[in-house]
């Protein structure tokens, strides 16, 4: 039970079009079929087990979407060719035009460009709120409102979302509860509390080598078939389509994810208490003084800790700056967005990953100048990178 969900990925049983032990790479975009009956019937969704055209799915996507929801508990997943491909179809599948979306207001820069400026377009509005404050939610449904969308922890400031709570208040009012889980894969697993759907960036964590964008939708067998469906489905008319090849690197990656989530988490943990001992202000869910860490603690599979990501706040931007480009002059790690790499990544969220919030929005929730966003890397030796850091920042009288 402790190693749940990895050992469901483990599990899982392949065999190669020749007995390899990977399944073979399909590498065809179109299938032949061998009556016309069954093409008709496949266009029509009624065809299990055949393949039609390789936008609609592939062998190596299928292969990756079932260990995908293995991991997340649910009974099926599509991948995508990008997170925002994952999460752009889930919404526009379940809101129409006068439809009206709760948000927490910390979220993904690009998510919360695509609610905030792409969907009015189609007349669909969106609620940012403060999702920690179930009363607000709540009480910001509207008869119009179809989702409840969060980050189970938030991009960039870490706050993390009741799930159980969330669900509670999707059930009553009849909505669906979206989450994405990118921040927190394996630690924290939203449909086993009660989220609908959950969505992951591949991008960061799971693939976990910086050499790919990727997406994923894990839900019911009738919410994916629907995405994917020929006439209608947003994952299908949109066409943001994970490439066979790629579906197949991801699916190696993914099998190592559990070992890398225990060193990004006891890394990020060692950091994160030097840092908060050292005087700065840190923000890791896995300190006590995090507002969440109960909360995060009620929710999560113990064994892979409470993430790699962590936030210091060092008072300004140009400190956060010099402070970033001293890092990568001294090898700590890289100046760069995206997280999940084996390399520590650090960047100032205000100015990059969320300059699609406006400054004041940025202020109202928290986002201050100085913050500095780590994902923290796979180091072997966490305590030589903390010393470094920590020279860094008496050269630069941060400390
Ligand atoms: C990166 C990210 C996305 C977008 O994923 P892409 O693969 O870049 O399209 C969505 N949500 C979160 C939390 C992310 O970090």
């Amino acid at each position: 039970m402790a190693f749940k969900p990895a050992n469901s990925i483990q599990d899982l049983q392949y065999f190669g079009e020749f007995g390899g032990v990977n399944p073979s790479i399909s590498d065809s975009s179109t299938y032949t079929f061998l009556s016309a009956k069954t093409m008709f019937d496949t266009f029509e969704g009624n065809a299990d087990g055949c393949y039609l055209y390789s936008r609609h799915s592939t062998p190596s996507n299928l292969y990756l979407g079932e260990a995908l929801a293995a991991m997340e508990g649910t009974e099926t997943a599509n991948v995508s060719a990008s997170g925002m491909g994952a999460i752009t179809p889930v919404v526009l599948q379940l809101c129409g035009a006068g439809d009206h979306i709760i948000s927490s207001r910390t979220i993904y820069g690009g998510t919360y460009a695509f609610l905030k400026n792409f969907a009015p377009k189609f007349n669909i509005e969106t609620s940012f709120v403060d999702i920690t404050k179930l009363d607000i939610v709540e009480a910001s449904i509207t008869e119009n409102t179809k989702i409840i969308y969060c980050e189970s922890v938030s991009n960039p400031l870490l706050e993390v979302a009741d799930i159980k709570g969330l669900a509670k208040i999707a059930k009553r009012h009849n909505l669906k509860l979206v989450v994405d889980n990118t921040f927190s894969p394996l630690s924290i697993s939203p449909a086993t509390l009660g989220a609908d759907i959950v969505i992951h960036s591949l991008t960061k964590f799971i693939n976990g080598s910086s050499d790919t964008v990727g997406g994923v939708v894990c839900g019911t067998q009738d919410f994916i078939d629907e995405l994917r469906n020929v006439n209608d489905g947003a994952s299908m008319l949109f066409g943001s389509t994970m490439d066979s090849l790629r579906a197949a690197s991801v699916l190696k990656n993914l099998r190592t994810l559990h070992i890398r989530m225990q060193q990004h988490s006891k890394n990020a943990l060692y950091l994160a208490r030097k840092f908060e001992a050292d005087g700065l202000k840190t923000v890791y869910p896995g300190l006590k003084s995090h507002p969440c860490h109960e909360l995060f603690k009620s929710m999560m599979n113990e064994a892979y800790g409470f993430g790699g990501m962590l936030t210091i706040d060092v008072g300004t931007l140009e400190k956060a700056n010099e402070l970033m480009e001293l890092m990568q002059n001294k090898n700590l790690g890289y100046l760069a967005v995206s997280l999940g790499f084996y390399k520590t990544l650090f960047s100032a969220p205000g100015s990059s990953t969320s300059s699609e919030i406006p400054e004041d929005e940025q202020k109202k929730m928290g986002l201050s100048d100085g913050l500095i966003r780590f994902s923290i890397g796979l180091d072997a030796d966490i305590e030589r990178t903390y010393k470094v850091m920590r020279e860094c920042m008496v050269e630069l009288s941060i400390l």
